[in-house]
Order: structure tokens, then C-alpha cells, then sequence
């Protein structure tokens, strides 16, 4: 394998986790999971396994920037950014499936408990959930700015208890009378 981040030549088979393998670059650290790889792992997983608490463990991701070329057949890998409390992107080739990991992105997905949902990062519906997660983000500090720590977070309990109260539209009418 010639390494997609670093273009080295020395890389080595590792296991990541029972039953999965991956090409480690042994200059960059960054690990190359081949598409049948994965989903044979996939397909050993057991729900027990799934069901694993998240780890407060914290890892230095060091995300590279540039294109890369996937190992396997060539294609230009996609990033897709992973959320959940992650702040990183992996690397994704659309044409054969391999995924490009970079130094500890596998340690960091695993302590989040995400690395046996890593195929799911890469489907429409995972990032339309990080883009919505970001929006919420935004709005909040941008209320934040306008009314004020102190205002902002009574007026979300305001906002709170009108949308749970039984009463909603009358309430909502008074307020805007
Ligand atoms: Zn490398
Ligand atoms: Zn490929």
C-alpha cells in the first residue's frame, strides 16, 4: 500500500479490534481499513458489543488536510466529519468503500464507542444530523450575544414550558396581544 497522507511505502497489517484488520502507515500512523474488512467485521459483531459505555478518554487527533487518493483503486477520498462530540473527518472512498483513518481518529471513534458505526458516518442521514446538531450550536450563541447570558436562558424556559403546555395557543395569543 503506498500510504494516501504520506505516500510511504512502509506499512504493516494491524489489528484494531477482534477480527479487524487494517494497513497501518508506519511513517504517518494513519491506518487504511479495505472495504471487505470491514464488513466482514460487521458481520461477526454481536449486539453485546454495541451496547458499550462511552469513555471519557480524550485523544490528539492530528487531521491532515489535501487530497488523497485511495490506496485500493485510486479515487479521490471524501471527508466526512464525524460529530458526536468528535471534531475530526474521516476519510472515505466512495467508489470501494476503504476508510482512511488518521493517527488515533480509531482510538478517539472507539472510546466514543462509534467505531463499529463508522459506515454509518458516511450516509446522508448522519451528516444531516451533524449539519442540524451545528445549526442548533450556532443559534444558541447567537441568542446568547443578543439577549445576554442571563436573559437567553429564561427565556428558553419560557419557551420550554409554553411548547409543553396543554394551553399552548392560548398562552402563545396572550403573550402577543
Ligand atoms: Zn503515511
Ligand atoms: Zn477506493
Amino acid at each position: 500500500m503506498k500510504c494516501p497522507t504520506c505516500s510511504s511505502k512502509r506499512t504493516a497489517s494491524v489489528s484494531l479490534t477482534d477480527g479487524l484488520t487494517a494497513q497501518k502507515c508506519e511513517n504517518c500512523d494513519g491506518q487504511w481499513i479495505p472495504h471487505k474488512n470491514y464488513e466482514a467485521w460487521q458481520k461477526s459483531l454481536t449486539e453485546i458489543q454495541a451496547e458499550k459505555p462511552f469513555t471519557e478518554v480524550q485523544f490528539e487527533v492530528e487531521d491532515q488536510t489535501g487530497a488523497r487518493l485511495c490506496p485500493d483503486c485510486g479515487k479521490i477520498l471524501l471527508k466526512y466529519k464525524v460529530g458526536h462530540g468528535l471534531n475530526f473527518f474521516v476519510d472515505y472512498c466512495s467508489a470501494c468503500g476503504g476508510i482512511w483513518l488518521d493517527k488515533n481518529e480509531w482510538q478517539a471513534l472507539e472510546a466514543q464507542n462509534l467505531h463499529d458505526e463508522l459506515h454509518r458516518i458516511f450516509s446522508t442521514a448522519w451528516q444531516k444530523q451533524i449539519r442540524e446538531e451545528n445549526l442548533a450550536q450556532t443559534m444558541e450563541s447567537v441568542f446568547k450575544k443578543r439577549f445576554g447570558e442571563e436573559s437567553y436562558s429564561k427565556i428558553k424556559d419560557i419557551r420550554e414550558w409554553i411548547n409543553e403546555h396543554p394551553q399552548k395557543d392560548q398562552l402563545l395569543a396572550f403573550l402577543t396581544e
